[in-house]
């Protein structure tokens, strides 16, 4: 034990292994439990009859495989609880909700041009509202609602620095909040997108997250945290890929948001994201010409990346649902381009695409549920 800390620190140190435990798992039997946390029989009782008293885990029966009595197994109460998490960006809104798994429940889109006004600070609200009504949320259950903002480099309590159009503006949080009938909570995107990706991710305990919209962000994930070195790191869209290249929304040069995020295809292709993968299926060779460019240079920003880090690195954002299909190529790319012979497979697809960084701001609200 720690020099100052308290049984209080020791039970909620101990609860949240065992929440942990259970919610990143499959269901499993107290025994499982207490091989898998250390933790002591009466302790792990203690903690149980806690969670079950709040609603959090419920007993049930899994038949034991080798034809013997039926175990008593632990499940947690995955929907128990609900969060909601508005992503704003360049281009369109993004609202998703949630259980405590995370499982994307239900989620909406709408093409909405962003910018800094009442107009448009009410007309987020009114989707909010509308979107609450038609999954008829139970207000019991909602454990809270978030707001991420795609392109925000900093994020304070009043304030957020955002990129506009190569300019930083300043985003008056108090004020935003102001115009929601709700209680929001704002949130970083891309590292709570990555929060989501590795909350379920028992077997890769590292990975480096990449979000792919209209610019690119992403998340350090170590032991299902974010590494916050400090508010701008994992920034990667602002990698120099390639010197003196092309200008990037930053005012720099060469940065790999200039070639690889959603903005840079559509611009080069003047076409929005749909036509131009449909230009790819039916075989136009300008657009193909397009996409391996952009493979290309997407792999060398992905090689960097995993020639410092070394860890698994996901993809996720409005892009990975196009590149899904184009994974394959990506990894070939990448295995040719890897130094030490490893496999290209280490980059892979997120699993809740576009709608990352929704997810990933409603899990503040289910962290809190989970650790009170
Ligand atoms: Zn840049």
């Amino acid at each position: 034990m720690e020099r100052g800390s308290t049984n209080r620190d020791v039970r909620l140190t101990n609860r949240k292994v065992v929440v942990n435990t259970l919610f990143h798992s499959e269901p499993m039997t107290k025994q499982d439990l207490v091989i898998k946390t250390g933790l002591s029989l009466p302790t792990i009782n203690y903690i149980l009859k806690d969670l079950t008293a709040q609603g959090l885990i419920t007993q049930g029966e899994k038949l034991d495989s080798s034809g013997g009595r039926p175990a008593s197994y632990i499940q947690p109460v995955f929907d128990s609880g609900y969060s909601i998490g508005i992503n704003v960006s360049e281009n369109c809104v993004r609202i998703a909700m949630s259980d405590l798994a995370p499982k994307l429940l239900s989620k909406d889109k709408s093409p909405m041009a962003f910018e800094d006004t009442k107009e448009y600070w009410t007309a987020v609200n009114s989707l909010l509202k509308q979107f609450i009504a038609k999954n008829s949320v139970n207000p019991s259950k909602l454990l809270g609602i978030s707001l991420s903002l795609t392109s925000a480099i900093t994020l304070h309590e009043e304030k957020a620095s955002y990129f506009n159009n190569q300019r930083i503006d300043q985003l008056d949080l108090v004020q935003v909040r102001n115009y929601f009938d709700h209680d929001i909570t704002i949130t970083n995107s891309s590292k709570m997108a990555g929060f989501a990706q590795a909350w379920g991710a028992m077997e890769t305990e590292d990975i480096v997250y990449l979000t792919m919209n209209e610019t690119i962000g992403g998340a350090i994930m170590s032991k299902r945290d974010v590494l916050n070195f400090s508010s701008k790191n994992a920034m990667f869209g602002h990698m120099s890929i390639e010197k003196d290249g092309r200008k990037c929304s930053c005012g720099k040069k060469g940065c790999l948001d200039a070639y690889c995020s959603t903005r840079a295809l559509t611009g080069l292709s003047g076409t929005t994201l749909d036509e131009f993968f449909e230009g790819v299926d039916t075989g136009n060779p300008a657009y193909q010409a397009i996409l391996e460019d952009y493979l290309i240079h997407l792999a060398v920003g992905i090689n960097d990346i995993r020639v410092i880090f070394d860890t698994d690195i996901v993809i996720g954002g409005e892009m990975s649902t196009y590149l899904q299909r184009y994974i394959e190529r990506l990894q070939e790319l990448l295995r040719e381009m890897n130094p030490f012979g490893d496999p290209g497979t280490y980059a892979r697809i997120g699993k809740y695409g576009e709608y990352d960084s929704s997810v990933g701001a409603g899990l503040v609200h289910n962290n809190r549920r989970l650790s009170s």
